[in-house]
């Protein structure tokens, strides 16, 4: 094979190994970040959980302090009632009595109603905590992962430079360097294998001059099509002792 042929292959092989470690590190702010937004809603939501609890706590103070408040006027009505001289005014008293059982009756279901509330609200408290600790415990390891990754993939980029030069130093004819550049700033890829007559990237026929000359390997040839650097790699022979 023509060397510099050779060179571009590799040479591809070094960008699209360099393109993907780019891209990892150009997603992990984001992948971090992602993390970072799971962890603040489910610190949120605990936060929102805890307060409904102080709402529960405090509705239940104000429910309390009625109630005692009532009972209160109904023992001093029981006492009162001892007291009437006419059937006019025992009336009137039984009649104000009625409406305050009345109201403790209310105000007791109101705190069978928050008592159940403070039950649902324990165990989403409970839920979010859980969560949160999730989410911590995810934000720990794999942010870790990630910051181990990146720099893994920078040192890829760094090791695909130094390959990128001391390969592009080593190419016999310069402007080949070019057209690849130009064909992979375009095409994202810049050589193609050819196979069956056909160019194995964009599927378009070659013409058959064409296909015969990129067999032999041995000039830089492009696709007519999507003009990515040709090569063959030719079959392996089905019985061989030679490696
Ligand atoms: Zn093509």
């Amino acid at each position: 094979m023509l060397p510099d042929l050779q060179r571009l292959i590799q040479l591809q092989d070094i960008e699209s190994r360099a393109a993907v470690a780019s891209k990892a590190i150009a997603d992990a702010p984001g992948r971090i970040a992602a993390l970072d937004a799971l962890l603040q809603s489910a610190t949120a939501a605990l936060a929102d959980a805890k307060q409904s609890f102080e709402h529960n706590k405090t509705a239940r103070r104000s429910i309390d302090k009625d109630l005692l408040a009532d009972q209160q006027r109904l023992e001093k009505y029981q006492e009162q009632v001892m007291a009437v001289k006419t059937n006019e005014q025992l009336h009137a008293m039984q009649h104000q009595m009625k409406a305050v059982e009345a109201e403790i009756g209310q105000r007791e279901e109101k705190v069978l109603i928050n008592m159940m509330e403070a039950d649902e609200i324990n165990a989403a408290i409970k839920r979010a905590e859980a969560a949160l600790t999730a989410a911590q415990a995810r934000m720990a390891s794999e942010k870790a992962a990630i910051e181990t990754e990146t720099t893994a993939h920078q040192a890829t980029v760094a090791e695909c430079a130094e390959s990128r030069r001391t390969l592009v130093a080593a190419m016999d004819n310069q402007g080949a360097v070019d057209t690849f550049q130009r064909i992979a700033k375009v095409r994202g890829t810049a050589v193609a294998r050819a196979e069956g007559e056909r160019c194995t990237v964009c599927q378009v026929r070659l013409r058959p001059a064409v296909f015969a000359a990129v067999r032999k390997n041995d000039q830089i040839v492009q696709c007519d099509s999507c003009n990515r650097i040709l090569f063959f790699v030719p079959p392996k022979p089905a019985n061989t002792a030679s490696a």
